[in-house]
């Protein structure tokens, strides 16, 4: 199970819209994101000013792209998608920020994956809703300056690390999401399974949530997953037996760690006696890098108390020993 969406089907991606919550009101944990927000969208409103442009940081899969939708239906404004990788040219950027109409919101997901000059060019118009444009082209070439409407720049990214600091300094509100507990999770399924119209037990709910790795995208994924069961191999409802007979069956991990956290933990033990390692280390023992280990996969990892931080580096705990069926002290492969 991969807490991203990239291969995701068409079906897939509309049942994920589906499921996305729509108003604050609608939106289950982050207490204290939503809560700032709520402030800074009703004092805008008020106002009648864009919001400030504002930066979501954190895994994938926790919300950051149903959040920006959220802001721009709580502005009662439009919203205009796109992400780091799509826009390479300048052109491609002053076209949508050209048809931005008043406090619009204009999500870019994956915003430490702009090009530097794409990047530059956002800058001016986040700044002072002010861009520049070529027109014609030869000897008559020349740029003009043209005004844009007030709008409201929301970036997504899982590697605010990435994030240059010139970009990161312009935004005005910047938000870390965090993973969710299972009671979050479970409240989120129990929504999900009411949208989906299949009966779920609370004890199955509880059940597919401990093992959705803290991730919203997870838990629905499994609940769609265990709902097939469900409806092949049992009576359409969601009970405990059924959920976790398809559980097993879908071998999902029983924390819902996914290949590479089991990866990460197996090679802190086998080949490092479990710590303590430094983190390009690991990462390179991992083929990863060291970026994405330690703001995709370690923070879920020492949150549900697999690996401590030291200041000798990364250490596995008892908990990794017992989850891998290992034995503290042996040594396998090299
Ligand atoms: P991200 O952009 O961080 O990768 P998304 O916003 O696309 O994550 O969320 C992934 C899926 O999880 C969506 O289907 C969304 O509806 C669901 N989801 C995320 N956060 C919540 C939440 N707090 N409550 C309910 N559903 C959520």
């Amino acid at each position: 199970l991969n807490p991203s969406n990239e291969n995701y089907s068409p079906q897939e991606l509309d049942v994920e819209k589906k499921l996305r919550p729509l108003a604050f009101d609608d939106f289950t944990g982050q207490d204290q994101v939503l809560e700032n927000l709520q402030v800074f969208v009703q004092a805008a409103n008020l106002r009648s000013e864009a919001l400030d442009h504002t930066l979501f940081h954190g895994p994938p899969g926790l919300g950051k792209t149903t959040l920006a939708h959220i802001l721009a239906n709580e502005l009662e404004v439009g919203i205009k998608v796109t992400s780091g990788p799509v826009l390479d040219k300048p052109g491609d950027l002053a076209g949508l920020l050209t048809n931005l109409e008043d406090r619009d919101v204009l999500f870019i997901d994956e915003i430490h994956r702009l090009s530097p000059i794409v990047e530059e060019y956002l800058y001016s118009a986040m700044e002072d809703y002010k861009i520049d444009i070529m027109i014609e082209s030869g000897p008559n070439a020349r740029t003009v300056q043209i005004n844009l409407n007030p709008f409201t720049l929301v970036g997504a990214t899982t590697r605010s690390g990435l994030l240059t600091s010139p970009m990161r300094a312009r935004f005005g509100i910047q938000s870390r999401l965090e993973y969710y507990k299972t009671d979050l999770l479970t409240t989120i399924i129990q929504r999900s399974a009411f949208i989906l119209n299949v009966p779920i037990s609370m004890e199955a709910a509880i059940e597919i949530a401990g093992r959705s790795r803290g991730t919203p995208r997870i838990a629905n994924a499994l609940l769609r997953r265990v709902r097939d069961f469900a409806q092949i191999k049992g009576n359409g409802s969601i009970d405990i037996k059924i959920a976790k007979f398809a559980l097993e069956a879908l071998n999902v991990d029983a924390h819902g760690l996914d290949e590479m956290d089991n990866k990460i933990l197996s090679t802190i033990i086998d080949k490092f006696k479990g710590g303590p390692v430094g983190i390009t280390t690991i990462a390179t023992a991992v083929s990863e890098s060291p970026e994405t280990i330690e703001e995709v996969y370690e923070p879920f990892l020492i949150q549900q108390g697999f690996i401590m931080r030291t200041p000798r580096g990364r250490e596995v705990t008892e908990l990794a020993y017992k989850h891998l069926g290992k034995i503290k002290g042996n040594i396998q492969g090299g």
